[in-house]
């Protein structure tokens, strides 16, 4: 282990102790949670230096940072808020890559899944469409077909049932719409992103590497993809990974939704008034700097009203689930969608409207637990439940 080695050694030396990162805004979700500082940014980078210094004997130093890289959700609210602009999480995923022999085992665990089955949950490829049942139809006509635009569902909503919403309500959506898309659902692999925030970047890249190659065989010059994780993946990864830039153009299934509902292709209809607050996903939002597209894609929809969360945008707050912790340590997991879920409770949310199936999941589980009238569904499901209120008045009226 040389620490002077690593791309950002000099960064340890740039920060200036001042636990903006701790407590700033936003502030450190974890730290709130497990009340020591090695998971803040400022104790990581502490940690780093009195390692590079030989201030710490190795293996209680390591042990330490593992603790704190593992046990952090990667929402990136420190790098955020940090005065010295240091890019912490760029700088944690290298020093996973240093600790890689001291990973927690339920990460290691993952990563065999992944080896083995090209996905987090252990289960078989022939799996991964099983979510397809209510759109059987559908599915068959659009998997695998040549198109100008794909859509890659990612392994959360392909395999964990109470995620499947987001793919259901997408293809009811272009079914209503009348548009040919290509699906790849069968022949999708994990996009990398658990090995990414594992700290293990060269299993990442095979994987990419197979994903891009099956896009491209479709011909396809836009992908949208319905998972934040998968979306930073794409975006930022990928072509760091791949050392070019994709051959198509990525984006959100919010982008390709609002498209259709600005094109007339989509008609909603509203039956209710209903208050919601969109839930920026950590990857979407802080990651990529992507806050806008679903205000306008939900100022689009007749009787909602976005309360907004107290905290939203640069500083919304984490759901918990992110950078492998909902898998290593559940418990942060809960204590740190608690505050989420107070918030929406406080301001009067009916529905929280997510883009990533790992918020969705994780929000959605806590509030059934705390016997919440709040539902958490993917901001598609609402969508689609509008444009059927539409098909069904048009039906009625004639
Ligand atoms: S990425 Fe989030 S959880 Fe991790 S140290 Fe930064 S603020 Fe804390
Ligand atoms: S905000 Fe930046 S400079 Fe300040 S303690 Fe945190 S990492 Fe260091």
């Amino acid at each position: 282990m040389n620490l002077k080695n690593l791309k950002h050694y000099d960064e340890f030396f740039t920060c200036a102790y001042c636990a903006y990162c701790v407590n700033n805004n936003a502030a450190c979700p974890t730290f709130l949670s497990v009340r020591h500082e090695i998971v803040t940014g400022r104790g990581k980078m502490i940690t780093a230096r009195n390692l590079a210094q030989g201030l710490l004997k190795k293996d209680e130093g390591l042990d330490a940072l593992t603790e704190g890289l593992f046990q952090c959700t990667f929402c990136g609210a420190c790098e955020q808020e940090c005065i010295v602009d240091i890019p912490l999480t760029e700088v944690y995923t290298e020093l996973k890559g240093l600790v890689q022999d001291r990973i927690p085992t339920d990460t290691k665990k993952l990563y065999l899944n992944l080896e083995s089955k090209f996905n987090i949950y252990g289960m078989d490829q022939a799996d991964r469409n099983f979510w397809n049942f209510e759109v059987e139809d559908i599915y068959e006509e659009l998997v695998n077909q040549p198109a100008e635009v794909g859509y890659f569902i990612g392994c959360v909503a392909s395999y964990m049932g109470r995620a499947s919403g987001a793919p259901v309500a997408i293809l009811k959506l272009v079914d209503h719409a009348n548009e040919r898309i290509s699906i790849f659902s069968p022949t999708e692999n994990c996009c990398g992103n658990p090995f990414l925030l594992g700290g293990c970047q060269e299993k990442a890249e095979t994987l990419a590497e197979y994903n891009v190659a099956e896009i491209n065989k479709l011909g396809i010059k836009t992908l949208f993809v319905s998972c934040a994780g998968c979306y930073r993946v794409f975006k930022q990864e990928y072509p760091k990974l791949l050392r070019k830039e994709l051959p198509f153009n990525v984006i959100t299934h919010m982008e390709y939704i609002l498209g259709l509902i600005k094109k007339e292709k989509l008609k909603l209809e509203s039956l209710t008034q209903i208050n919601v607050s969109f839930k920026d996903p950590c990857e979407l939002g802080r990651h990529c700097g992507e806050y806008n597209i679903a205000r306008e894609l939900i100022d689009h929809l007749p009787g909602v009203t976005n309360l907004e969360l107290p905290d939203n945008r640069e500083n919304a707050l984490c759901c918990g689930a992110g950078g492998l912790v909902k898998a290593n340590y559940p418990d942060i997991a809960k204590d740190v969608v608690l505050k989420l879920i107070h918030q929406m409770e406080e301001n009067g949310t009916e529905l929280c409207l997510n883009a990533c199936p790992s918020c969705q999941l994780n929000i959605d589980q806590f509030l059934q637990e705390q016997q919440s009238p709040i539902l958490s569904i993917d901001i598609s499901q609402l969508v689609h439940r509008l444009s059927q209120n539409y098909i069904n008045s048009l039906a009625m009226n004639q």
